[in-house]
């Protein structure tokens, strides 16, 4: 391809709208620019990388076994009706309505369509195991689309769905996306980890993400350089810890404590330190309202809280209103003593003694609070956030705790969606069985974000061979030169030749420029004609380089199809 053919609107200036590296620099390199919140369209650099990818995820999945398909993004309300979807999803889901007036949505992720597909046209048990897969473009409303690329509300995943007859068949299922994902990242070059995540309360034995740590990240991991062990903070197990508190039971003493609502406030009013509150906070768990207790420093998991009530959506934060006519008090003073809805507390708050706890009374507390004597919570569970240096649940040394991007999901979804829409099987003795199934997703658009956030440096995009959008460059230094420009085109057709996908920099640009756009495009290989053309020596780099070396024509071509073929 000529640099003068093709569309690469580079930006000298770093757009405002963007807040992260890869953002920055994918619309500073022209690789992709934004129609609305959360939707871009992917200009020619972009579309490259972005068919790279899809086409290392289609290989991988190829070669374990799974089967390409599409189903259309359009898709009639009753597919997720049945499975209760349509409500669950709900804000995040865009509907529509078609001109009969029929609800139709635009796919967020296709379960249900998938075991429809299944339940009309698999005949026999004979057929299965299946996994089958697609690579398509997929419509969530989030609430805050940000990023680019890394949360869009259009974005293109990778999906795939397993159909096994048995558990045991899952779990080979499973093992093969887990394989298949793991060659992909690689091939990607993202560095990753996998930790164990959170499978809800509804169905689901085991699910993994795989995560490519960066501050950007909006998952929380929590590991162990011990032991190995890492989780997503929604599943990470946290071990109580304990505090110095005054020992005996000390009398219950309700006081004043105006103006203060926040524990911050507390503690300074009361000049004591975090761990000696117990914050209470009013959830709603679908239908019915819960409180929830941690110890001061700590903060609440709402999805462990969510998974030990069993609720169905999200909890939300009781309204204002609705925590005045629980607590009979402003917010801000709720405590556990006389509350007459559900109280889970955490384990910590087991270990505590003479505590201090809202007195569900308009600026007072109770001080001087014991367990047993005082109140007694409806169950003590595991609810709050693992923290760094927390004891590693496997073996007890200390926890790390590092952010991550989420880049791809596999889920044991078990028998959720089968039951649901009734993809059952006859077994050979004749009994009727329900399919058990996996799920297995990987954002492809999310990931040329995350490779970018990863590869990068003060000049620009630092992408590894297999997805940068050319592999070479090759740079005439002054291109009204007849001599380098006819050198610069030898060389350009002889990597053509060979399978290289070259650029030729053929604008009549100073070399600077030229330059300072290969870097911020993140080309891995730049050729460039110069002085020395005449004696057949040109300057050979590396994107990962500093310097260059001089090369004679033949050996940098040669050293450009070896290192491209070995990095690809
Ligand atoms: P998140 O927790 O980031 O919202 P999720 O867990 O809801 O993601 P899944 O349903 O597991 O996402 O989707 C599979 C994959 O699709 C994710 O691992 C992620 O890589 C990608 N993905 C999900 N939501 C988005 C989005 N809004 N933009 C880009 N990629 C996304
Ligand atoms: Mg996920």
């Amino acid at each position: 391809m000529r640099m003068t053919n093709l569309l690469v609107p580079t930006l000298r200036e770093v757009p405002a709208e963007a807040e992260i590296k890869s953002h920055q620099l994918m619309l500073r390199a022209g690789y992709i620019r934004k129609i609305a919140a959360g939707i871009y369209s992917y200009l020619p650099l972009g579309m490259r990388t972005l068919k790279k990818v899809e086409n290392i995820v289609r290989e991988e999945m190829d070669r374990a076994g799974a089967q390409e398909l599409l189903m259309p993004a359009l898709l009639p309300a009753e597919v997720y009706q049945e499975s209760g979807r349509w409500e669950v999803f709900g804000d995040s889901m865009f509907k529509l309505k078609d001109r009969n007036d029929r609800d139709f949505c635009l796919g967020p992720t296709h379960e249900e369509p998938f075991t429809k597909l299944c339940l009309n046209e698999v005949r026999s048990y004979k057929e299965y195991p299946i996994t089958l897969y697609q690579i398509q473009t997929k419509y969530r409303d989030e609430g805050r689309p940000r990023f680019g690329l890394i949360r869009g509300r259009e974005f293109i995943m990778k999906d795939a769905y397993s159909f096994d007859l048995d558990e045991i068949g899952l779990d080979n299922s499973y093992k093969k996306m887990y394989n298949a994902y793991c060659r992909i990242f690689e091939r990607l070059g993202l560095d990753f980890t996998i930790v164990d995540a959170d499978s809800g309360a509804m169905g689901g034995s085991g699910s993994q993400e795989f995560m490519v740590k960066s501050p950007v990240g909006e998952d929380g991991i929590a590991y162990c350089e011990a032991c190995g062990y890492a989780a997503n903070y929604e599943k990470a197990a946290a071990i109580p810890t304990e505090k110095d508190f005054v020992e005996g039971e000390l009398s219950l003493e309700k006081i004043k404590t105006p103006d203060v609502h926040t524990i911050e406030e507390l503690v300074s009013f009361m000049d004591s330190e975090p761990y000696v509150f117990a914050k209470t906070i009013i959830y709603k768990a679908d239908d019915k309202y819960i409180a929830a207790m941690v110890r001061g420093d700590r903060e609440i998991n709402e999805v462990k809280l969510k998974n030990l009530v069993g609720a169905v959506d999200d909890l939300e934060l009781a309204e204002p209103s609705v925590v005045r006519e629980i607590t009979k008090a402003q917010v801000g003073f709720a405590g556990p003593i006389g509350l007459d809805i559900p109280v889970f507390a955490d384990f910590e708050v087991q270990n505590m003694k003479n505590f201090i706890v809202g007195a569900n009374e308009t600026d007072y507390h109770y001080k001087n609070v014991n367990i047993g004597r005082d109140f007694e919570p409806t169950a003590f569970a595991d609810i709050r956030v693992i923290e760094e240096g927390d004891a590693c649940p496997i073996c007890k040394k200390p926890i790390k705790t590092v952010q991550g991007i989420e880049v791809g999901h596999i889920f044991k979804l078990g028998t959720k969606y089968s039951k649901a829409l009734g993809l059952t099987y006859q077994s050979e003795t004749g009994e009727a069985k329900t399919v058990v199934m996996g799920c297995y997703g990987i954002g492809v658009t999310r990931c040329i974000s995350a490779a970018i956030e990863q590869g990068n440096d003060e000049n620009g995009i630092v992408l590894p061979v297999s997805i940068a959008p050319f592999e070479a460059v090759v740079v005439p230094v002054n291109a009204k030169d007849d001599e380098q420009l006819a050198l610069a085109e030898k060389i350009y057709n002889s990597l053509l030749d060979k399978g290289v996908e070259a650029l030729i920099d053929d604008r009549q640009e100073r070399a600077g420029v030229k330059f300072k756009d290969a870097d911020l495009i993140g080309i891995p290989v730049r050729i460039v004609v110069g002085k020395k053309c005449g004696e057949g020596i040109v300057e050979y780099k590396l994107r990962t380089e500093e310097n260059s070396v001089e090369n004679t024509v033949e050996e940098a071509i040669s050293n450009a199809e070896e290192y491209i073929r070995s990095n690809k």
